[in-house]
């Protein structure tokens, strides 16, 4: 099985770029961000105390989205492998994940990253929020918050994956079919 995590702040393209690299690598999606809306849609428990977190630019505790990974794990199988978009977020969630794929003797293949500066960040989650009507991306303050999540515990993983040697960087600011060839031809040499 393959393990790859799309990485990148908000607003970097991950879902959109998903949606091609799962077609063509037969890859499951799973989207700790579209998982959570669904728990709120539902208006779950869980997803009762994730609005509240979501909507102030805040993390949800790490043993949550980590149950929902793994419970994903355990279920999904006639695929060639996974694409975690939004997960890891912190280097807590990054130990996990190596503990849940280690127990299976397996390991991350690799993490594609996908950057873009925050001027651009705050553009895109804007435009995103006229199309798809996501309370956390109405909401400057939130957005706000959310940069800054993104740049005190998720960047971080950056290091981490640079360390043990998973850590590919893609340009995003090209057009979409621009960073997606861009992705196909890193993904090809796996
Ligand atoms: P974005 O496109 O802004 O990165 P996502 O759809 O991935 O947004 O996630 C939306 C929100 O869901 C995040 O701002 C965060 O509050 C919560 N969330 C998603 N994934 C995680 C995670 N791995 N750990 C903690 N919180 C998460």
């Amino acid at each position: 099985m393959r393990y790859y995590i799309l990485f990148g702040p908000p607003g970097a393209g991950k879902g959109t770029q998903a949606t091609a690299m799962v077609e063509k690598y037969n890859l499951r999606h799973i989207s700790t961000g579209e998982l959570l809306r669904k728990e709120i849609a539902a208006g779950s428990e869980l997803g009762l105390k994730a609005k509240a977190l979501i909507d102030a630019g805040a993390l949800v505790p790490d043993e949550i989205v980590e149950g929902m990974i793994e419970s994903e794990f355990n279920t999904v199988k006639d695929v060639e492998g996974f694409l975690l978009d939004g997960f890891p977020r912190t280097t807590a969630q990054a130990t996990a994940l190596d503990g849940m794929l280690a127990k299976k003797s397996e390991e991350v293949t690799a993490v594609v990253s996908i950057m873009i500066p925050d001027e651009m960040i705050k553009e895109r989650i804007k435009h995103r929020a006229s199309i798809e009507g996501r309370a956390d991306d109405a909401n400057d303050e939130t957005i706000a918050n959310r940069i800054r999540t993104y740049h005190d515990k998720t960047e971080p993983l950056v290091g981490y994956y640079k360390e043990n040697g998973k850590y590919h960087e893609i340009d995003g600011t090209g057009t979409i079919d621009e960073v997606r060839s861009k992705i196909f031809g890193l993904m090809d040499k796996f």
